[in-house]
């Protein structure tokens, strides 16, 4: 997998936590993703993201809680049309020491926060968007945007109707 981020590091120290000297280490940074990169396809990063991240004790665990915001360029999937919005991802997850496949592992007492960043917007970009929530999508037929107010393939589907002209027939 490509690194998206190109941003210089940012790792978080847990020494602190670890040690159970302090009880939260957190980290706030903005971050940019390679503007040449294509896992976002077919949306696009269109500017600086937020990362606003915080590492805390929970009982036996280390918890890594906080938000990701990213502005990006969707494309509805029933419409087609490109709007701008951004990409919120609650963050929550475990920290672990010992090598784990579900969890972000701590290496040498220190967490690759970009590494994080990366992984989560990835898993977290949908595969369908609506540009709203009663998007009318394009006609079938003709490939208007029925969002800009409806075509004329409905009322000839009608009068070509069979149904219909039986219908006349029994009024
Ligand atoms: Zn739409
Ligand atoms: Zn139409």
């Amino acid at each position: 997998m490509s690194r998206a981020l190109n941003k210089e590091g940012n790792i978080l120290d847990l020494t602190n936590l670890l040690a159970r000297v302090k009880p939260s280490e957190k980290a706030s940074f903005e971050f940019s993703f390679d503007e040449n990169s294509e896992f976002a396809a077919p949306y696009k990063f269109v500017g600086a993201g937020l990362a606003n991240l915080e590492a805390r004790l929970d009982g036996d665990q280390i918890k890594l809680v906080g938000e990701i915001i990213v502005p990006m360029e969707f494309v509805c999937s029933k419409c087609g049309v490109s709007f701008e919005e951004n990409l919120f991802v609650e963050v929550n997850e475990i920290l672990t020491s010992e090598f784990d496949q579900e969890h972000f592992v701590i290496s040498a007492n220190k967490v690759d926060l970009d590494d994080i960043v990366n992984q989560l917007v990835i898993v977290n970009i949908p595969s369908r968007v609506l540009c709203k929530d009663n998007c009318l999508g394009v006609c079938s037929n003709c490939g208007k945007n029925l969002n800009e107010g409806a075509c004329d393939c409905k009322i000839k589907f009608n009068e070509d109707n069979p149904f219909v002209k039986l219908a006349d027939k029994f009024k």
